[in-house]
């Protein structure tokens, strides 16, 4: 795994000081990537999961890994851990088997001696971490469910936006369009689907639409360019990054977006114009974090306790309140909130 000098990232608008960005790259398997560290403090490791997907350049993985990377650090100090921001990106790449592809990742990742710990994120499920974690201690996610938790996070966020829009929090008849049904989609799903009122989906991958709809036959499908138009209570993209930009921002007709899509937002800017638009937006990496708690509490207790980690992602609840309570006396947007809040804490960070 080779490091890539700094002055290689300058020119990337994503690049913040990164700690340090290594190279993945093995002909003979066709494991190409990268992971970055963000910032963090040298004794204790970086979280982020790993992504498999498909890139035109290698540069645009480059940028993936660091924006996720960046990202994963205001996760972790707005969750309250001590642990660093880090994001591996793998290139899809379907002339080499993808088991050859993750066995090879898993194996280099062992050179790192945990300063990563990893587990799956986009293009990587639990068939596939079983199989990297043969390779690697360092993989995490196998005991404590992390999409679960995810959803369980985005569930109690919502509950906070709609004690502050309707008054309560109950989910009862409560309208949603989720943009992605994939694993966090589908764990959220099972969470709302008996309570909620109309549920609008999209998803790109039309067996996984047909799969979701077979199980929850209420759903009602929409095309994924129109999934931000509906007039919903709860608007969540749940699929890719920038589902928040200059075009759907005029599209959107709901009350409250939360979702679990890591860097929704396609510039600052957006999060300002859907605050005037008296929008409720809860900062991704916020509302998302409970996939992070409950992996760095199977990494830091080793056993699975159901009760103890939804206790730990319940606390998303006041934090979000918190930023609320900052967006309204300050009249500016949730996201400006939690971005200074998120960035006082890892600036005390020493490395
Ligand atoms: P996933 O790959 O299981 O699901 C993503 C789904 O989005 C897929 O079904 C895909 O077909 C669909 N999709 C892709 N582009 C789309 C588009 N333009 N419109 C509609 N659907 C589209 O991933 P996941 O684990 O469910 O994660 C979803 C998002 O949440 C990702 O951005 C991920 O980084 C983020 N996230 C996940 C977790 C977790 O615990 N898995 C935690 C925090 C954040």
């Amino acid at each position: 795994m080779n490091q890539i000098e700094n002055k290689l990232l300058e020119k990337f608008t994503e690049f913040d000081n990164h700690q340090s960005v290594f190279r993945l790259d093995d002909e003979a398997t066709g494991l190409k990537g990268f992971i970055a560290f963000h910032k963090n403090q040298k004794r204790v490791p970086s979280f982020g999961a790993t992504r498999f997907l498909e890139y035109k350049t290698e540069d645009d993985a480059l940028r993936d890994a660091l924006r996720l990377s960046r990202l994963m650090s205001y996760k972790s100090a707005m969750a309250g851990f001590k642990y660093g921001g880090a994001k591996a990106v793998i290139i899809r790449n379907d002339e080499f088997p993808k088991d050859k592809i993750l066995k090879a990742y898993a194996q280099k990742l062992n050179e790192l001696s945990g300063k990563f710990i990893t587990g799956t994120d986009v293009g990587l499920d639990l068939t596939d971490l079983k199989k990297m974690k043969r390779e690697s201690e360092y993989f995490v996610g196998l005991k404590s469910n992390p999409e679960k938790y995810t959803a369980v996070g985005l569930f109690f966020s919502i509950e906070v936006a709609c004690k502050k829009i309707f008054g309560n929090e109950s989910f009862k008849d409560r309208t949603f369009a989720i943009q992605g049904v994939g694993k966090v989609g589908h764990e959220f799903l099972k969470i709302v689907y008996k309570n909620a009122g109309k549920i609008y989906i999209s998803d790109t991958n039309i067996d996984r639409l047909k799969f979701i709809q077979k199980l929850f036959p209420k759903v009602k499908i929409v095309a994924p360019d129109k999934i931000q138009k509906q007039k919903v209570d709860v608007y969540m993209p749940c699929a890719l990054s920038y589902a928040l930009n200059k075009k759907t921002i005029g599209e959107l007709n709901c009350k409250i977006i939360t979702g679990s899509a890591n860097n929704q937002l396609e510039s600052k800017d957006i999060a300002d114009k859907i605050y005037e638009k008296g929008i409720f937006y809860g900062p991704d990496y916020v509302v998302n974090a409970g996939g992070l708690i409950s992996v760095v509490d199977e990494y830091e207790n080793k056993n699975f306790d159901a009760d103890r980690i939804e206790g730990k992602v319940k606390k998303i609840k006041k934090t979000l309140e918190k930023i609320m309570e900052g967006s309204d006396k300050e009249k500016i947007s949730p996201a400006r909130v939690a971005d200074r809040m998120a960035e006082k804490i890892i600036n005390k960070l020493k490395n």
